[in-house]
């Protein structure tokens, strides 16, 4: 169920690798997404009721990863 969206900035990257901050305060949510790979790790989960979204236009982010399809965090 999602109570709300939250909107995640790229705050740091380096062209193989980005690390996405969510804006909303308290929530704290944090990830780096392998641009090479395709892959993302989740640092701090933050709100896990939320739908987390890139601003970047690079990332959707929701609470499922869905492998192999680039983009989604
Ligand atoms: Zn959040």
């Amino acid at each position: 169920m999602i109570d709300e969206r939250h909107v995640m900035v790229r705050t740091e990257g380096n062209g193989v690798e980005s690390l996405f901050e969510c804006s909303v305060e308290g929530c704290g949510r944090r990830l780096t997404f392998d641009h090479i790979g395709g892959r993302m790790t989740v640092l701090d989960r933050g709100y896990e009721s939320a739908l987390h979204e890139g601003s970047s236009g690079l990332a959707s982010v929701s609470g499922a990863v869905r492998t192999g399809l680039r983009g989604i965090l």
